[in-house]
């Protein structure tokens, strides 16, 4: 059998998850029977997915649904569209859900799914089409008690609205719970669409707040300006943070004295890119991370921060809006440069906190208010923040080793005292 524990080189998202799972293990002192049970999904659905596309041509794609861990509740992660996800992509991607659940303590597992596809080549359509049929592949594995779905990169609530109703078509009846991530009109929470980037940036308040700086007292660079960066550089500059530079696929800008961030959405808003923003000059995604600010925030995608480019990171802070933006190489040179790395499963965690809102107000019917939803995050999110930094300052650890312990115990706990069946 394939040793699922073992790392090769270089760094997939798939290395780094194990890795960070095996540093996790000798922390907490677990035996390899029950390493191995953490490090393998516990249930995984590859599809094909074959697409009839507006010209009448068929053409096939390939779709994932890992269901890593369920041992504290239902499988819960985003649904990925993008021409490079593959099923280890995914299976790394469902592993970080499940710790970034524990961490947060909402009741769930851990899942993710991906189909290889580049949307920005499909009509909506053709993605409407697309997204019906892998829902309709994946019914036995997905449902509200089951396996819920959110959007991730390449996603967004219309493809909630879409799995939602075609799950709810095959049942007979409308079920809301089993996406969310939804359009309000369909049983959307308030507060969603921006909860990831909310929660990026409580978690960027408590982290510096520990070293007694306040966000409007530092500079930041954002890495991505899709549905996590581009509200968190929102919400970092109302916060008064000097936003210097973002980036998305197109290339970035920077200004020293700071972005205009709200003259720059709306800049996007019209062109669909952040490359030709006037209010600034043009800076390269690889350039943007070796900026002089204080807080440095890979929003994008994983690997961005390696080996090769930690070396260059001049941020004093890095707080992880995406899911595996630093390999473990990269971590391992930012400790020693004396980085502090606020990890994925703590910082960018606010989305699925949200989402567990949006679930319970599907499942009681009955909405909650927008200021009831954001008290409740920032207090998920402070919660957090304060175990995990407790942790690491007791043991002398980064708060990613943390983090990652106090998910992995609570899912080992869990599946402890359920013991093993038969
Ligand atoms: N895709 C988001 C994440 O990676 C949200 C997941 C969810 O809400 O289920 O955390």
């Amino acid at each position: 059998m394939t040793d699922l524990t073992k790392t090769p080189q270089p760094a997939s998202p798939l290395d780094t998850a194990r890795t960070q799972l095996a540093s996790a293990v000798e922390i907490l002192g677990y035996d390899e029977g029950l390493h191995q049970m953490l490090a393998t999904p516990r249930r995984e659905m590859n599809v094909a997915v074959p697409l009839r596309r507006d010209d009448g041509e068929i053409e096939l794609f390939m779709g994932y649904r890992v269901q890593h861990n369920i041992s504290r509740g239902p499988g819960k992660g985003g649904l990925r569209y993008s021409a490079s996800v593959d099923v280890d992509e995914v299976r790394a991607l469902a592993m970080w859900m499940t710790w970034k659940c524990a961490v947060v303590d909402v009741p769930y597992g851990g899942a993710k799914g991906g189909v290889t596809i580049d949307p920005r080549q499909h009509s909506t359509q053709e993605l409407e089409r697309v997204t019906r049929r892998y829902t309709s592949e994946i019914m036995p594995i997905i449902g509200p008690e089951r396996d819920i779905m959110a959007p991730d990169v390449g996603t967004d609530e219309q493809t909630m609205a879409w799995v939602m109703d075609t799950y709810s078509v095959s049942q007979g009846y409308t079920i809301p719970a089993v996406t969310t991530g939804k359009p309000l009109a369909v049983g959307g929470s308030l507060g969603r669409a921006t909860a990831t980037s909310r929660g990026v940036v409580h978690a960027a308040a408590a982290a510096l707040g520990d070293a007694g700086v306040k966000l409007d007292e530092v500079t930041a660079a954002v890495q991505g300006f899709g549905k996590v960066g581009s509200h968190a550089a929102r919400f970092l500059s109302e916060a008064g943070t000097r936003v210097v530079a973002v980036s998305d696929e197109s290339g970035g800008v920077v200004r020293s004295d700071g972005l205009d961030v709200a003259a720059l959405l709306r800049h996007v808003q019209r062109t669909g890119r952040v490359a030709g923003f006037d209010g600034g000059d043009p800076i390269d995604n690889v350039d943007l991370l070796a900026l002089d600010v204080d807080v440095l925030v890979p929003a994008a995608v994983e690997g961005v921060i390696d080996a090769e480019t930690a070396v260059n990171v001049k941020a004093r802070w890095v707080v992880e809006g995406a899911n595996g933006p630093t390999t473990s190489e990269g971590d391992r040179v930012l400790a020693e440069r004396g980085v502090v790395v606020v990890p994925d499963i703590l910082a960018n965690a606010g989305g699925v906190v949200v989402s567990y809102f949006e679930w319970v107000q599907a499942n009681q019917a009955y909405w909650w208010t927008e200021p009831e939803i954001e008290d409740r995050l920032e207090h998920r999110m402070v919660t957090a923040h304060r175990a995990v930094a407790a942790l690491a300052s007791a043991e002398g650890i980064s708060l990613r080793d943390a983090a990652l312990a106090i998910g992995v115990r609570r899912v080992a706990e869990a599946h402890q005292i359920r013991g093993l069946y038969p």
